[in-house]
């Protein structure tokens, strides 16, 4: 029987929450099946809704870090990147589950392809105030302060955060919160890729683009509200896929 061929998956913006277990349900049958047939699982941000740090023991969460780890031992490696939500996502976690953490903007060789790998978020350059807040709470001097804060009252303040997000979003224009075309170009550029991938618009989508003269593509993963969603990359190509629930 020939071996199975190759193939590596992608997904993002899961939003586990303790409010919606459908998500985890379909997300534990997820890593307990399809991903079992891969060789690597890239997991591109926003896997939880909320992460208040490695040390939280909320069972949901912990479900979730036990199922990784049978993955990453069952010989599948894993990476996970920071989304917006998920940005205190540590060592720990790593450790715990076997999986590494990829820094925002890496740029790997997919089957002799070279892809640039994001989140998403830092090619929304219109939304002016939402690349404020993410400036301030991603810096160090802030990330070090979250660290030092009781599990308490980081749970306080990102209630805070998440509702002065979700008024954000309802009075921005949805075009302002979508990538910005020269940001784009100006990644595919600094980067030499022609290929990227990235979640955090919830907009699934192959974009053929003509970034300086190149045919380039960029690949925009969708959320798993009402359904999943991955993309499967082997050498024959790639497919973007829903995942139905
Ligand atoms: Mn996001």
């Amino acid at each position: 029987m020939p071996a199975p061929a190759a193939k590596t998956l992608f997904i993002s913006d899961l939003h586990l929450d303790p409010g919606s277990p459908e998500i985890a349900r379909q997300f534990l049958g997820f890593l307990d099946g399809e991903a079992r047939t891969a060789d690597a699982l890239y997991i591109l941000g926003d896997l939880f809704e909320v992460w208040l740090g490695d040390d939280d023991p909320d069972p949901a969460n912990r479900e979730i870090v036990t199922a990784l780890r049978r993955l990453t031992d069952g010989g599948v490696r894993c990476f996970v990147m920071h989304g917006n939500r998920d940005f205190l996502i540590g060592e720990r976690f790593c450790n715990e589950t076997g999986t590494w953490l990829l820094d925002d903007g890496t740029v790997i060789d997919l089957y002799g392809e070279r892809v640039l790998l994001l989140h998403g978020d830092v090619l929304c350059t219109d939304d002016l105030s939402y690349q404020r807040l993410r400036r301030i709470v991603r810096h160090p001097v802030t990330r070090w302060v979250f660290r030092h804060m009781t599990l308490g009252q980081r749970r306080a303040l990102a209630r805070k955060l998440r509702k002065g997000s979700r008024m954000h979003v309802g009075e921005t224009a949805p075009e302002i919160m979508d990538v910005n075309a020269a940001a784009v170009t100006e990644a595919f550029r600094r980067e030499g890729v022609r290929t990227m991938v990235h979640g955090h618009t919830h907009r699934p989508a192959v974009h053929e683009l003509n970034a300086g003269g190149d045919g380039a593509r960029r690949i925009v993963l969708g959320d798993w509200y009402a359904q999943g969603s991955v993309l499967e990359w082997s050498r024959a190509g790639f497919e973007l896929r829903a995942l139905p629930r």
